[in-house]
């Protein structure tokens, strides 16, 4: 194998969770043009339906949307049962769906807690064990990366979004217990954790833009193409002894 292999995605199979959209559309296109088969799966099918046949058209791939709420275990069983139908086995996952809510910590209801933390959460626990599980029927190696956050590491102002920093923490801990349990099976976890994002999560939170750029030392918004190589050294042969880690990618955000 050659160094510049240690980065080829050619031939992977794997899937994207919220992947219609942001981030995870972004990643979807990036790694289908360097030759892997990604299923586009997303709760909104009209939008997964879309991307999967816009980046089948641009890349002549075989690429795919799945429908799937992924806090729903039932939904996600299926979703990883077409996944093989259709591609036979898999290499990787990227668990990425995920949404926020702003409201005052002591106005917060508990459903509103509880749907940020059961998909941002659960729902990568949910998608990482499905992939697991089928990593280890395969008994070959796998690679699992989540999508974390800044706010996993620091608490947002002035917005308040208690719920969603705590669902954040959560994941970057789960990582490391999943690579913990699972490196026996040469499946590897790890996670990115991106800063503010140009993109529809946060368009909602436009009023406050001016006030992250002020406090962001690479002095703009971070776009989603700026995660690609991040996710990509994670996914690839480049990170085979990186588990269990996180990788921020905040313009230097959570230096300051
Ligand atoms: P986005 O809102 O543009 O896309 C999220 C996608 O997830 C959508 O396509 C949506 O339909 C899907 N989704 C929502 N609930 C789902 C469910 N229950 N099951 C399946 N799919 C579901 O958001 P984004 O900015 O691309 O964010 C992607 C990930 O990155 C999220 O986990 C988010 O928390 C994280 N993140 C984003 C930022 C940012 O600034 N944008 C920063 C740090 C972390």
């Amino acid at each position: 194998m050659s160094t510049l292999d240690l980065f080829s995605l050619k031939g992977k199979k794997g899937f994207i969770t919220g992947a219609a959209r942001g981030i995870g559309k972004c990643l979807a296109d990036a790694f289908t043009e360097m030759g892997a088969s990604i299923a586009i799966v997303d709760i909104d099918i009209a939008e997964a339906e879309k991307t999967a046949k816009e980046l089948a058209a641009r890349y002549s791939a075989h690429t795919i949307a799945i429908r799937c709420d992924v806090t729903d275990a039932e939904d996600v069983g299926q979703m990883m049962d077409t996944f093989i139908k259709e591609y036979g086995s898999i290499d990787f996952a990227i668990n990425n769906a995920g949404i926020a809510n702003t409201y005052a910590a002591e106005e917060i209801s508990s459903k509103d807690f509880k749907k940020v933390v059961d998909i941002n959460l659960n729902g990568v626990f949910l998608t990482a064990q499905a992939a697991a599980r089928q990593m280890i029927k395969e008994g070959k190696a796998g690679s699992i990366v989540n999508t974390a956050s800044m706010s996993a590491h620091i608490i947002n102002t002035p917005q308040t979004i208690a719920n969603y920093c705590a669902s954040k923490g959560g994941v970057l801990l789960l990582t490391k217990a999943l690579a913990v349990e699972w490196a026996k099976y040469n499946i590897r976890v790890n996670c990115v954790s991106p800063g503010y994002m140009a993109t529809e999560l946060v368009a909602e939170m436009k009023d406050m833009h001016e006030g992250w750029i002020s406090k962001i030392p690479a002095g703009r918004l971070g776009v989603p193409e700026d995660l690609i190589g991040a996710y990509l050294y994670l996914l690839s042969d480049a990170a085979r002894y990186t588990t269990g880690t996180d990788l921020i990618v905040d313009g230097g955000y959570t230096s300051l």
